[in-house]
């Protein structure tokens, strides 16, 4: 394959004039290898700004929308994260390089194995896996102090904003499916909680339960 460190390099400008800015953010995006979250055929278009297609009708986001919640989540290295929707696991390995640990909350089987592969291939074992309906969030790990969720939903689900820390936030898009969502900020207080709109976007939907997915056989 040809090299594609200049198209990573014209990337990273293209999100500093987006207004990504932040060091150790852009620096997370730079270390972080898209091309390998990529099906193959996909590798060549791995720094293009765009959201791709990774399999089981989900994509990979955009790298903008990666910088900028990276950025929002307002990270350093004594936080913990909860991500709902490892997808490619691209998100979550920027983050790891951010926070001190990632728990993240896939449904499809399949796109959570090629995930794991990765981790492991990048050496990342700060991040803890789950196989899951996001909707339930992690209770074991909870409080949680940020929560970033990678699909749209009406509404803020219950038992994630149970597992939000007092004094936390959750990042997520907020909309009907296919049409404009916004990506809000909620923010829990010692009583109640407040919601701010961040960024209009469009996320593909959050779905209960774990997905039986298309290939047939999923070895262990
Ligand atoms: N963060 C991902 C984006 C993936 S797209 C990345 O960087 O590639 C959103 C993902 O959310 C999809 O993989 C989808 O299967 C998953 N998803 C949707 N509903 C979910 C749920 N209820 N629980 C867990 N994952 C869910």
């Amino acid at each position: 394959m040809r090299d594609l460190e200049p198209d990573k390099i014209k990337l990273i400008m293209e999100l500093r004039r987006q207004g990504v800015t932040d060091r150790a953010v852009l620096g997370a995006i730079e270390r972080t290898p898209r091309e390998l979250f990529l099906p193959e055929v996909m590798r060549e278009r791995a720094y293009e700004n765009s959201a791709l297609p990774i399999g089981q009708g989900q994509t990979i986001s955009q790298p903008y929308i990666v910088g900028f919640m990276s950025q929002e989540l307002k990270l350093n290295k004594r936080l913990v994260v909860l991500e709902i929707g490892t997808g490619s696991g691209y998100q979550a390995a920027v983050l790891a390089r951010l926070c001190r640990r990632v728990y993240t909350i896939e449904r499809h089987r399949s796109l959570l194995r090629s995930a794991e592969a990765v981790f492991k291939e990048l050496g990342l074992h700060t991040i803890s896996t789950r196989l899951g309906d996001g909707y339930k969030g992690w209770p074991e790990q909870a409080p949680f102090q940020r929560i970033i969720v990678t699909a749209a939903a009406l509404e803020p689900p219950p038992l994630l904003l149970d597992q939000l820390g007092v004094g936390g936030f959750m990042l997520m898009p907020l909309g009907p499916t296919w049409e404009t969502q916004n990506i809000v900020r909620i923010t829990r207080h010692e009583s109640g909680y407040d919601t701010e709109e961040l960024l209009p976007v469009r996320f593909v939907p959050m779905v209960p339960g774990i997905a039986v997915d298309e290939s047939a056989a999923q070895p262990e």
